[in-house]
């Protein structure tokens, strides 16, 4: 089988080619593949034949094939994609004024049993190689209205699970020969895996860090999010601590809104006091309900008077719509096969 073509540096490929054709051609190659966002050698007029004959021989250049795509009422936009091998996963496109923001999955399933996420119903089937991760941004482009501007890993899986090949994918979209990526504008999403955050602090790789918190109480989150037995929050707490001082970013702490599990004063308190000396944001986001899991939205009048209270923390605090709930690609919705069929249709998270 040959390797995909999109999950090779620019380097590489001057490399590979340069014994038989001149740079340049691989300038063009990837001003078609990541400027125009054409993936048919045939469609790429200014390459000649034998160049084409010789990428043709050397590496894959099919793309997943898109087998649903579901348009939100709020523009966001959910694909449901097929890989070479027949898995399939979810991505998310959200517009929002001039930003489009990509929601991208890192794994087929995810082995970390979030009680609030649909995705954890399928568990792990594999991680995605960094190809695939390309892929997904690659046909986000092709199908946007105006350019990509935000990424995020918050898709299917959970990114430090598959911290190489995610790194790797990174390392590609940030070279100046693709999309020149910001990593300010790339951020990666974890439920806590704490080996993972302190990897990512000491990578070369720059990019923001998301963790989904959900509860600053060992009690609560040992229910959410059962990664909490593994790392509990005091070890949580220190690899953040860590990343701080090893990034120039800020963290940005998610805590999904669920009634009777984490909206109590008791639960503020917690979470001002695992907050306290960390430079971050908190983004509070009401829960999406996913059929088949027990947890309810918080009405309206909830939601409001613990923002109340939220407000009073020294951090920057923002209240967070998901995006795409109608179509089950908001937060904690996405799944894909037979746990699809169980949750009642299909369902995303983003
Ligand atoms: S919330 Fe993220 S880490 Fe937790 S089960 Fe879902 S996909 Fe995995």
């Amino acid at each position: 089988m040959l390797n995909s073509l999109y999950g090779v540096l620019p380097q590489d490929l001057e490399s590979f080619f340069a014994k038989d054709f001149p740079a340049y051609r691989v300038r063009q190659l990837l001003n078609w593949v990541y400027r125009k966002f054409v993936f048919d050698p045939n469609q790429m007029t200014d390459l000649d034949q034998g160049f084409k004959s010789a990428l043709e021989a050397a590496f894959d250049l099919s793309m997943p094939q898109i087998a649903e795509k579901h348009l939100s009422r709020d523009g966001s936009t959910k694909y449901r994609l097929v890989l070479a091998d027949g898995d399939q996963i979810e991505m998310v496109l959200m517009p929002e004024g001039k930003k489009r923001t990509l929601c991208v999955s890192s794994q087929v399933g995810c082995a970390r049993a979030c009680a609030f996420c649909a995705t954890a119903r399928m568990k792990r089937r594999r991680n995605l190689h960094s190809h695939e991760i390309i892929q997904q941004i690659l046909l986000a482009a092709q199908e946007a209205d105006a350019p990509l501007t935000n990424l995020v890993f918050m898709g299917m899986g959970e990114p430090l699970d598959n911290l190489d090949n995610v790194l790797d994918a990174l390392s590609l979209i940030q070279h100046q020969g693709t999309l020149a990526f910001s990593p300010r504008r790339a951020t990666v999403s974890t439920c806590g895996i704490v080996p993972g955050i302190r990897r990512l602090a000491d990578s070369k790789v720059k990019v923001k860090l998301a963790v989904s918190l959900n509860s600053a109480r060992n009690e609560v989150r040992d229910v959410l999010m059962p990664v909490n037995k593994l790392y509990p929050l005091s070890t949580l707490k220190q690899s953040l601590l860590y990343y701080q001082k090893k990034s120039s970013f800020r963290i940005t702490l998610e805590y999904i809104l669920i009634p009777g599990m984490n909206m109590a004063a008791e639960d503020l308190k917690a979470l001002r006091k695992f907050s306290g000396d960390l430079s971050c944001k908190i983004n509070f986001i009401p829960y999406n309900p996913v059929p088949g899991l027990p947890h309810q939205a918080p009405s309206e009048d909830e939601i409001q008077q613990f923002m109340e209270k939220a407000r009073e923390l020294p951090q920057a605090v923002m209240l967070r719509r998901s995006k795409g709930a109608d179509i089950a690609g908001a937060c904690g919705q996405l799944v894909t096969g037979a746990a699809a069929k169980t949750t009642g249709e299909n369902h995303a998270k983003d």
